[in-house]
């Protein structure tokens, strides 16, 4: 064997062994990814329950407005009522007290009176009215104020759930940076390592890929022969001429 020949094969052996420990590098570093993903989604688990209460609260409020509103009608009309009360007694005691005796006088009175009494009679409809609509209001805001209770049990156990995801998360993702750290500690290509890096950020992911054929698995174009010729001899790093990605002969 020639020198040449060592030297090429011992070159061809290293960078194979990098290329090795930089697909490893990326299945961390796409865990990591997975776990952090996980851990920026956490949030959505509570955010319908988070949602769905503060709706059922604003219900709540509105309608202790609303009840609140009609309260005060009906202390209003209530007035109203005894005032009425107050006036019709009033023209009784004249009508039948006995100082009046002049007819056309008792007789205004007594049309008097049952005006009142009309009158009377109407607000005490609407009296029942309002009372039949606070009942109802008291009932909706009974069943809203079950409701709320379920939802903030729901709440309350989704939270429970989240905070124990993501220590799960955090967890997972302190072994990757360990074992990150590991293989690190074995890249001895830094050019390579930073090329991967730049490469996985705007890659979305995925920097090195296997190829197995005459299309890039990274942008699905085809290969020039050239490119495959040396991808098989797997030399020298080899970067897809269409996205860039560090390709490697899938054995
Ligand atoms: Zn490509």
């Amino acid at each position: 064997m020639s020198l040449c020949n060592y030297e090429e094969r011992r070159n061809k052996l290293l960078i194979e062994e990098q290329y090795d420990i930089l697909l490893e590098l990326q299945k961390i570093d796409i865990d990591i990814d997975k776990e952090e993903k996980k851990k920026r989604d956490l949030p959505l688990v509570i955010e319908g329950v988070t949602k769905e209460i503060q709706g059922l609260k604003n219900n709540l409020k509105n309608k202790n407005e609303d009840y609140k509103n009609l309260q005060m009608k009906l202390k209003r009309i209530e007035l109203d009522l005894t005032e009425k009360s107050n006036k019709i007694k009033k023209h009784q005691e004249d009508l039948y007290g006995g100082k009046i005796s002049d007819i056309k006088e008792l007789k205004q009175i007594q049309k008097v009176i049952a005006n009142y009494k009309k009158e009377k009679a109407n607000i005490e409809e609407d009296v029942l009215d309002l009372m039949e609509k606070m009942e109802d209001l008291d009932k909706s805001i009974v069943y809203l104020d079950e409701d709320l209770k379920v939802e903030e049990e729901t709440f309350k156990k989704r939270k429970e759930e989240m905070d124990l995801t993501r220590l799960v998360i955090i967890k997972n993702m302190d072994s990757l940076y360990i074992k990150r750290g590991e293989i690190l500690n074995k890249i001895t290509d830094g050019r390579l390592l930073k090329e991967y890096e730049r490469l996985r950020k705007e890659k979305d992911g995925k920097a090195i890929i296997k190829v197995d054929g005459s299309v890039c698995p990274g942008c699905y174009l085809d290969l020039p022969s050239d490119v495959i010729y040396q991808l098989k001899k797997n030399r020298k790093m080899i970067i897809c001429p269409n996205c860039s990605r560090i390709l490697i002969w899938k054995d």
